[in-house]
């Protein structure tokens, strides 16, 4: 087994989408970032690289490189699961965690959990996600921007 975690963060701008978890989410701002800046799917996409020790999710994905510019970042996610099963790995669970003031997101977190649970090749009882605000402090609390963590354990493929 080899456990891996991230955290990621992002700044909420006016007149981007809100798109977390792969969803998007109606409200007013979103976050802002070279693809669709889904904090949540970069963090758990950086924990598994974290597990196979391949270093960080911006030397895969430069910020610099047209190809990821507005992307999807479930494609992001889908190419490190990807790597992941080339080395022989698969997940054995995922729990990750965005903080975030407004809007809620209890909502949306069971499609958050399915998209997560199809890209990463695994069942729904495997994957969790969770959300918690900042009660009006810090960055967070001031609705700047969110912070997502994850934290993820691979098993290696039996032969
Ligand atoms: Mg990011």
């Amino acid at each position: 087994m080899r456990i891996g975690q991230s955290t990621d963060i992002h700044r909420l701008a006016e007149g981007r989408k809100l798109i977390l978890g792969g969803v998007e989410i109606p409200f007013e701002k979103g976050l802002l970032g070279h693809s669709d800046a889904d904090a949540l799917s970069h963090a758990i996409a950086e924990a598994i690289l974290g597990a196979l020790a391949l270093g960080d999710l911006g030397h895969w994905f430069p910020d610099t490189d047209p190809k990821w510019e507005g992307a999807d970042s479930l494609m992001i996610l889908e190419e490190v699961v990807r790597m992941m099963e080339e080395r022989g790995y698969h997940i054995g669970n995922v729990d990750s965690l965005v903080l975030i003031e407004r809007p809620k997101m209890a909502p949306h977190i069971p499609a958050m959990r399915e998209n997560y649970a199809r890209v990463l090749h695994t069942d729904l009882s495997r994957v969790s996600v969770k959300a918690t605000r900042g009660e009006g402090m810090g960055f967070v609390g001031r609705g700047e921007g969110v912070l997502a963590q994850a934290v993820v354990l691979l098993e290696e493929n039996r032969e």
